[in-house]
């Protein structure tokens, strides 16, 4: 189906082109809701219809009011220009910040000093993310120090202590892949998110070696440690842009590609990479099928280039009518970087479990040939000369927007992770590869190309991709159960543990062939009601289930064996002893959702009191992991599931869960009125 598409697409598609779009995207400082941002958007439509395309630049009010789903609209905001100077001690008068230097010395959406600037003494604190941070100091008129969580210092400190500013000097470490000390001389992009009617403030962002030789400076000096601090910058209604690139089909149905074009100057790969890599895709496709190398589309193809997360769900939310016509979508975010210098593999992540969908096989099928680009010696094999991975879904960027459930649209991601210069100064042109970029322009071209052209006959083949992908899942599922019942050592407590194995395998099972099954059903919108597909998808339905029923029998006798041959047999049954105290609780509480699309808390969260502002905190800080298993319970959570059943789901799909976060995370959203807990 896509192997010839793909190989007319490899005679279009230019690594060299996406990389030259990616330069020009970078140049501009792309802050959501600003000019620079308008100026990316622009530039990418004005460069589309040069090619030829129809593309449009799709606005909406960027006014701190109107909300889209639970996403609440930035504000426009235009900074002109700002410094920072050490004026105190006079031996040490410098610079410490300019944005004529470097947009990203300054946090993004700072309000502006008086227009002559204010002079204040740095008070330093370690993080200042704890009550305790502030004891014995004054900060009220001055500029605190910080590498702590922007929020939570800008409540404490300016909110209730009256600081003026903030300078920030906070960077990662996320070992292996990036250990302290290479980011020393990095900038860390950093912003504040205004929500409302917090109290106005500035900040500035020194590099981690800056940082650590002011607090020397103030520690070891007994005279006050001085700056001068100016910005000329506004916050206003202004408007937000999207870029809606379009290939026009000849039905309702279409196949959707978002890449988030936001983000400061230079931001090379996050992600004028993902805007460079679409564009080619979208460039090379109208360029075959205006020279009739490709039969023009049944669906339309629209590439969207967005701010990330508000927006896709500003184009959702005003396209809702459309929703049910989006057969697929893709996301690209951070999918042209030089691997040896960034340090991360290409990534696909597959869309979440409760959203089933044919998109994952086919992604991964377009991945396997495209990776087999190099051959051995005598041609018997070809293989990637890259790292690369494929991966459960996790989050974080606007696919995890359509593949909600009640949004409904497959949509997995391309990305590259861990970068290690990620959201920092050092994301530069000079680590984007030209070579990287045409393998993702090439997968997104022939996906989307692929899918917008489908017919009964493709929908043949992709189901059974699909299924045969299916049932190679579900035998390794099994087996990893039985290499866990393997390692159970001997011992008291052998035969429980034996057991309890047994009672998941007869979990998994079932579950894994609910989501197969899903997954082959969801090409039938494919194939157009073909009555010929329609009896052939039963049949790979039937043959699933006889697969699942053997498999299941295979993993029992497994299990049963290794018990018998421990001197274990016949196994306890698992009794289901009470229910803790916190699984009574979860089994109370059903979640009904308010809003289509994950929830955006960021405006609601002021809707908290302090004291459940602090427990949310807390679970972030407690539950660092479990970020992931809320938005997966969010997905499962249907109005009907109690809680304990959505836990039970997250814990099938990501293989852990944790219901104490779950209880508490969910009872924040009702508080937050995100969700209405029965
Ligand atoms: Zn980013």
């Amino acid at each position: 189906m896509f192997k010839r598409i793909l190989r007319e697409l490899e005679k279009e598609v230019s690594g060299e082109i996406a990389f030259n779009y990616v330069s020009e995207i970078s140049r501009h400082h792309r802050i959501q809701a600003s000019p620079g941002f308008r100026a990316a958007v622009q530039y990418a439509v004005d460069e589309m219809r040069e090619r030829g395309l129809e593309a449009e630049v799709d606005s909406y009010p960027a006014d701190g009011e109107t909300y889209s789903w639970s996403s609440l609209h930035f504000m426009e905001w235009e900074c002109t220009g700002a410094e920072l100077k050490l004026v105190e001690p006079a031996e040490e008068v410098r610079f410490l910040a300019r944005w004529s230097e470097a947009k990203l010395s300054l946090i993004q959406r700072s309000h502006p000093t008086p227009e002559d600037g204010v002079e204040a003494e740095v008070v330093v604190l370690e993080k200042g993310e704890e009550e305790k941070d502030y004891r014995g100091l004054d900060v009220e008129g001055k500029i605190v120090l910080t590498n702590g969580d922007l929020g939570r210092v800008h409540e404490f400190a300016v909110e209730q202590r009256g600081a003026i500013g903030i300078i920030f000097d906070g960077t990662w470490v996320r070992p292996p892949a990036l250990v302290e000390g290479e980011l020393d001389d990095a900038l860390r992009y950093t912003s504040f998110w205004w929500a409302g009617d917090e109290k106005p403030c500035f900040g500035f962002v020194l590099t981690p070696r800056t940082g650590r030789w002011l607090r020397k400076l103030a520690k070891d000096k007994k005279k006050p440690v001085k700056v001068w601090a100016k910005v000329d910058a506004r916050l206003y209604e202004g408007s937000i842009e999207n870029a809606v690139i379009t290939i026009q089909g000849e039905t309702e149905e279409e196949v959707v590609v978002v890449a988030h074009i936001c983000h400061p100057q230079p931001s090379a790969n996050d992600n004028a990479s993902g805007s460079g890599a679409a564009m080619e895709a979208a460039r090379a496709l109208g360029r075959l099928i205006g020279e009739g190398k490709l039969a023009k589309p049944k669906r339309t193809i629209r590439f969207t280039l967005v701010p990330e997360m508000t927006g896709t769900y500003n184009f959702l939310a005003r396209n809702e009518d459309r929703i049910p016509g989006m057969v697929a979508a893709l996301n690209l975010d951070m999918v042209g970087e030089k691997q040896s210098v960034t340090g991360g593999p290409l990534i696909v992540e597959r869309t979440p479990e409760a959203t089933p969908s044919y998109v994952n096989a086919l992604m991964e099928a377009i991945y396997e040939e495209v990776r087999a680009e190099a051959g051995n010696l005598g041609g018997s094999a070809r293989y990637p000369l890259f790292m690369h991975a494929v991966t459960p879904f996790s989050g974080g960027s606007d696919h995890y927007v359509y593949s909600d459930p009640t949004v409904g649209v497959g949509c997995p991601m391309i990305i590259q992770w861990p970068d290690k210069f990620w959201h920092t100064s050092y994301d530069t042109l000079d680590k984007v590869d030209p070579a990287m970029l045409r393998r993702v322009a090439l997968m997104t071209a022939t996906y989307s190309y692929s899918i917008a052209s489908a017919g009964a006959t493709e929908a043949v083949w992709l189901a059974n991709e699909v299924a045969s992908r299916g049932r190679r899942e579900l035998v390794e599922k099994v087996q990893a159960v039985i290499s866990d019942a393997a390692d159970v050592l001997e011992g008291d407590e052998a035969g429980k543990e034996l057991a309890k194995i047994l009672t998941r395998l007869k979990r998994i099972v079932p579950y894994q062939l609910d989501h197969k099954v899903g997954a082959v059903k969801s090409v039938g919108r494919l194939a157009g009601g073909d009555g010929g597909y329609e009896a052939m998808e039963k049949e790979l339905v039937v043959a699933l289930e006889r697969v699942a029923k053997a498999e299941r029998r295979r993993g029992e006798r497994a299990i049963n064996g290794i018990a018998e041959m421990r001197g274990l047999a016949p196994l306890p049954s698992v009794r289901r002893g009470r229910l803790r105290k916190i699984e009574v609780e979860a089994q109370g509480i059903v979640a009904r959702r308010l809003f289509k699309g994950p929830v955006s808390t960021r405006p609601w969260v002021r809707k908290l009191s302090g004291e459940d502002r602090e427990v949310l905190w807390r679970l972030g800080k407690d539950h660092p992991e479990s970020r992931t298993l809320g938005t997966l319970a969010m997905y499962w959570a249907d109005g009907e599931r109690s809680l304990l059943e959505v836990s039970g789901l997250v814990e099938l799909e990501a293989g852990r869960t944790d219901l104490e976060f779950l209880v508490k995370y969910f009872r924040l959203l009702g508080k937050m009125g995100l969700v209405k807990l029965a």
